[in-house]
Protein backbone atom coordinates (compact mmCIF):
# COMPACT_ATOMS: atom_id res chain seq x y z
CA UNK A 1 0.00 0.00 0.00
CA UNK A 2 1.64 3.27 -1.26
CA UNK A 3 0.63 6.54 -0.37
CA UNK A 4 1.75 9.96 -2.30
CA UNK A 5 4.65 11.38 -0.72
CA UNK A 6 4.42 14.32 1.08
CA UNK A 7 6.56 16.93 -1.04
CA UNK A 8 8.28 20.49 -0.64
CA UNK A 9 10.59 22.94 -1.92
CA UNK A 10 11.88 26.62 -1.77
CA UNK A 11 10.60 29.59 -3.00
CA UNK A 12 12.80 29.27 -6.30
CA UNK A 13 12.07 25.71 -6.70
CA UNK A 14 15.81 24.53 -7.29
CA UNK A 15 15.59 22.71 -3.73
CA UNK A 16 12.80 19.55 -3.92
CA UNK A 17 12.58 16.99 -1.26
CA UNK A 18 10.17 14.49 -0.67
CA UNK A 19 8.71 12.94 3.11
CA UNK A 20 8.30 9.07 3.05
CA UNK A 21 6.76 9.01 6.14
CA UNK A 22 4.18 11.32 7.99
CA UNK A 23 5.91 14.42 10.26
CA UNK A 24 5.42 13.08 13.65
CA UNK A 25 4.78 16.42 15.56
CA UNK A 26 4.98 20.10 15.37
CA UNK A 27 5.61 22.85 17.14
CA UNK A 28 5.84 26.97 17.04
CA UNK A 29 9.55 28.25 17.60
CA UNK A 30 9.24 31.50 19.42
CA UNK A 31 13.19 31.53 20.01
CA UNK A 32 15.01 34.99 18.54
CA UNK A 33 17.16 32.88 16.01
CA UNK A 34 14.06 31.71 14.38
CA UNK A 35 12.81 35.00 14.41
CA UNK A 36 15.92 36.22 13.06
CA UNK A 37 16.35 33.60 9.93
CA UNK A 38 12.73 33.74 9.54
CA UNK A 39 11.59 36.77 9.40
CA UNK A 40 8.97 36.13 11.53
CA UNK A 41 7.77 35.94 15.04
CA UNK A 42 7.78 32.41 15.74
CA UNK A 43 8.61 29.58 12.95
CA UNK A 44 6.07 26.37 12.92
CA UNK A 45 8.09 23.64 12.27
CA UNK A 46 7.62 19.51 11.63
CA UNK A 47 9.42 16.56 13.53
CA UNK A 48 9.95 14.11 10.82
CA UNK A 49 11.41 11.00 11.64
CA UNK A 50 15.15 10.35 11.16
CA UNK A 51 16.33 9.68 7.51
CA UNK A 52 12.51 10.06 6.20
CA UNK A 53 13.39 13.26 4.06
CA UNK A 54 15.35 12.79 0.96
CA UNK A 55 15.96 15.91 -1.36
CA UNK A 56 14.99 15.30 -4.88
CA UNK A 57 16.02 18.02 -6.71
CA UNK A 58 18.91 20.94 -5.98
CA UNK A 59 20.92 19.81 -3.04
CA UNK A 60 24.04 21.70 -3.84
CA UNK A 61 21.85 25.02 -3.56
CA UNK A 62 21.70 23.64 -0.01
CA UNK A 63 23.80 26.13 2.48
CA UNK A 64 23.69 25.60 6.26
CA UNK A 65 24.43 28.12 9.03
CA UNK A 66 25.86 26.68 12.21
CA UNK A 67 25.28 28.42 15.29
CA UNK A 68 27.96 28.10 17.95
CA UNK A 69 25.81 25.41 19.61
CA UNK A 70 22.68 23.52 18.40
CA UNK A 71 21.48 22.22 15.49
CA UNK A 72 22.20 24.02 11.73
CA UNK A 73 19.90 25.40 9.51
CA UNK A 74 20.00 24.61 6.05
CA UNK A 75 18.57 27.25 3.29
CA UNK A 76 18.08 27.43 -0.41
CA UNK A 77 21.41 29.60 -1.64
CA UNK A 78 18.98 31.08 -4.45
CA UNK A 79 16.77 32.11 -2.98
CA UNK A 80 17.04 32.12 1.04
CA UNK A 81 14.26 30.34 2.14
CA UNK A 82 14.38 28.61 5.56
CA UNK A 83 14.48 24.70 4.77
CA UNK A 84 15.27 22.58 7.80
CA UNK A 85 17.78 21.86 11.01
CA UNK A 86 20.17 19.39 11.02
CA UNK A 87 21.75 17.67 14.02
CA UNK A 88 25.77 17.10 14.80
CA UNK A 89 24.98 13.61 13.30
CA UNK A 90 23.88 14.88 9.89
CA UNK A 91 20.40 14.24 10.59
CA UNK A 92 17.70 16.11 9.00
CA UNK A 93 15.05 16.75 12.35
CA UNK A 94 13.14 20.38 12.29
CA UNK A 95 11.44 20.55 8.54
CA UNK A 96 10.06 24.51 7.99
CA UNK A 97 6.16 24.16 7.86
CA UNK A 98 5.81 26.65 4.98
CA UNK A 99 7.72 24.44 2.35
CA UNK A 100 5.69 21.44 2.22
CA UNK A 101 3.23 21.90 -0.86
CA UNK A 102 0.80 20.00 0.44
CA UNK A 103 -0.73 19.71 4.17
CA UNK A 104 1.40 18.09 5.90
CA UNK A 105 -1.00 16.32 8.36
CA UNK A 106 0.37 17.31 11.59
CA UNK A 107 -0.61 20.51 13.74
CA UNK A 108 1.56 22.81 16.10
CA UNK A 109 0.90 21.09 19.22
CA UNK A 110 2.82 23.56 21.94
CA UNK A 111 5.09 26.49 21.48
CA UNK A 112 8.27 26.82 22.81
CA UNK A 113 10.66 29.60 23.96
CA UNK A 114 7.79 31.81 24.73
CA UNK A 115 9.79 34.02 26.92
CA UNK A 116 11.56 35.57 23.64
CA UNK A 117 8.14 36.24 22.04
CA UNK A 118 8.18 39.37 20.49
CA UNK A 119 6.40 42.55 21.59
CA UNK A 120 5.06 43.72 17.97
CA UNK A 121 2.91 40.10 18.25
CA UNK A 122 1.33 38.88 21.14
CA UNK A 123 0.79 35.03 21.73
CA UNK A 124 -2.25 34.07 20.38
CA UNK A 125 -4.80 32.73 22.90
CA UNK A 126 -5.15 29.04 21.10
CA UNK A 127 -4.94 26.91 24.35
CA UNK A 128 -1.80 25.25 23.40
CA UNK A 129 0.66 24.58 26.00
CA UNK A 130 3.73 26.83 26.38
CA UNK A 131 7.43 26.50 27.76
CA UNK A 132 9.43 29.41 28.28
CA UNK A 133 12.48 27.86 27.09
CA UNK A 134 12.65 24.59 25.08
CA UNK A 135 10.08 21.85 25.65
CA UNK A 136 12.25 19.40 28.00
CA UNK A 137 11.68 15.79 25.65
CA UNK A 138 12.05 18.30 22.08
CA UNK A 139 15.48 20.43 23.48
CA UNK A 140 16.90 19.27 19.91
CA UNK A 141 13.96 21.00 18.16
CA UNK A 142 15.63 24.22 17.80
ZN1 LIG B 1 15.42 28.39 -3.68
ZN1 LIG C 1 13.70 28.48 17.38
Amino acid sequence: MTESALTGGCLCGGVRFELDEPPVFASYCHCTRCQRRSGTAASPQARIAPGSLRITAGEELVRSYQPPDGFAKEFCSVCGSSLWSRDEQGVIKGVRMGVFDGDPGVRPSHRQYVAYATPWEPLPDDGLPRYPEARPQTYEQR
